[in-house]
């Protein structure tokens, strides 16, 4: 068996393309480096070598590579990774199986669908006879020419993505029992003409996973698997759709796919996120008591938006409230001076707002430097690490904001805590996330409240600017573009 990764959730939309740097930066992993990796990409792969070993098989890895979302990765920067994969197939081969970590909505600046190009040259390098599985996130465009080419695609069902083992474990199991002919997955893909955005810590969306596992559970169900979809990258395949694996029966496929999609669509108005402004979301926290736990969600850096964006602050600045944290601004020059003027400086600081329009405007403030860490880091899904690079806990007027140099969403406590920053004393814990941070905040939260900021990821699904997306038919643009 070998296993590569390749993953960029694309932002379409963001300002930057993503290069050569951007990886490194994110994690560039190499055969024996995999193994001993901390994130999620090469948790997995962990996981498969641990399957094989069990089960008695050979197991390679190639190259895991996984960049933080942002625009469109360049091409050359792409083939280069793909063509190290394809080459180490070639090179270590033959295998029977060839398992692939992928996201599903990577897009480069010459191809839309670089997990369904990937794949294909896998199957043109390895034969017909070769067993291609692709475990994906959920935020993916999931096309017919991927499902078509590999012979299973498995996708995590929970948002926050918590289930990537489970879903790697499923996915080697289908593998291996079509590598032995004892099953014959059979797929079918529908599409539900929505768009959306869809935690699956909530109604009516954490019912939809029961009944997916209800369904694998009816005879000759293999898998099902719901894509999301991933409504920043603008590509063709834009769209949530679902997923039905049978072991041999594609008419079974067909109906079930269709009728759990028609579930979904008919919920969809329940579906649909409606947040709050900043100004109403604050008004709802200083009425709750306890920790009000906010997330900025239009700035989160998980979807390819800067992280840099200080409206939230701003507001919370504005209305004098303390005893209060917002964490994390990406903002490396701020960070680096603080670092230099030390713990206990106090010094004038531009915040935040450098990175684009959609940054808002930088905050002059005065801040008290309160704690440095070179190499900062915060537990990611999982049990996986997530860096933070250079980072520092500051002071002003009463809140106390991280400021992070490695551009990442904030996906637990330790964000924060890792710097001293008690939360438990705190009314307002502002965090740059749509979901992630859902596991480990909610359970000190006594509320949650995802804020409509004016960042780079509008919820606002109908008024986003497709080009390129083929079906402009669908929800929330129109109201029942299945009628
Ligand atoms: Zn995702």
């Amino acid at each position: 068996m070998f296993a590569a990764g390749l993953q960029l959730e694309t932002n379409t939309f963001a300002p930057w393309p993503t290069g050569t740097r951007a990886f490194e930066e994110g994690g560039v992993r190499r055969g024996a480096g995999v193994l001993t990796g901390q994130g999620p990409d090469h948790k997995t792969a962990q996981l498969w070598r641990d399957l094989c070993a069990r089960d008695g098989h050979e197991f390679v890895a190639g190259l895991f590579g996984w960049a933080q979302p942002s625009g469109p990765v360049v091409q050359a920067v792409y083939e280069g990774f793909r063509d190290e994969i394809l080459s180490e197939l070639r090179s270590q081969g033959p295998f029977d199986i060839v398992l692939l970590f992928l996201h599903g909505a990577m897009v480069s600046t010459a191809c839309d669908d670089c997990e369904a190009d990937l794949a294909r040259r896998v199957r043109e390098v390895a034969g017909d006879s070769l067993v291609i599985g692709v475990e994906l996130d959920p935020h993916c465009h999931l096309t017919q020419p991927l499902v078509d080419v590999a012979d299973a695609v498995i996708l995590m069902k929970h948002y926050p993505h918590d289930d990537y083992l489970e879903r790697g474990t499923e996915l080697y199991n289908l593998c291996l029992a079509k590598a032995r002919a004892e099953a014959q997955p059979t797929s079918a893909l529908f599409d539900c003409r929505m768009v959306g955005f869809y935690p699956t810590t909530q109604q009516p969306m954490a019912a939809f996973v029961e009944r997916f596992g209800e369904v694998e559970r009816q005879p000759g169900v293999l898998s099902v698997s719901f894509a999301h979809g991933f409504p920043w990258g603008d590509t063709p395949d834009t769209g949530s759709r679902v997923l039905v694996i049978t072991d041999g029966d594609p008419q079974l496929a067909i109906r079930l796919s269709r009728q759990i999609g028609m579930e979904i669509y008919a919920a969809r108005e329940a579906l649909l996120p409606r947040f709050p402004g900043v100004e109403a979301a604050l008004d709802e926290a200083l009425a709750t008591a306890g920790l009000v736990v906010l997330a900025d969600t239009a700035d989160n850096a998980g979807g390819g938006a800067p992280g840099d964006n200080t409206s939230l602050l701003k507001a919370m600045l504005d209305r004098k409230i303390t005893s209060a944290a917002l964490g994390a601004i990406w903002d490396p020059i701020a960070a680096a001076a603080c670092a230099d003027a030390g713990v206990g400086a106090r010094l004038k600081l531009r915040v935040g707002g450098k990175s684009g329009a959609s940054s808002a405007q930088p905050l002059d403030v005065e801040a008290t430097v309160k704690a440095v860490r070179e190499r900062h880091d915060q537990t990611g899904l999982g049990d996986s690490r997530t860096a933070m690079g250079l980072s520092v806990w500051i002071e002003v007027n009463g809140i106390d904001v991280v400021l992070n140099s490695i551009r990442t969403q904030v996906f637990s406590p330790d964000a924060f805590t890792g710097l001293g920053i008690d939360l438990l004393t705190k009314e307002i814990v502002a965090v740059k996330s749509s979901q992630h941070f859902y596991g480990g905040f909610a359970p000190i939260a006594s509320k949650v409240i995802r804020v409509a900021t004016h960042g780079a990821i509008q919820m606002d699904f109908a008024a986003l600017p497709y080009a390129k997306k083929a079906d402009l038919n669908f929800y929330p643009r129109v109201a029942d573009p299945l009628a």
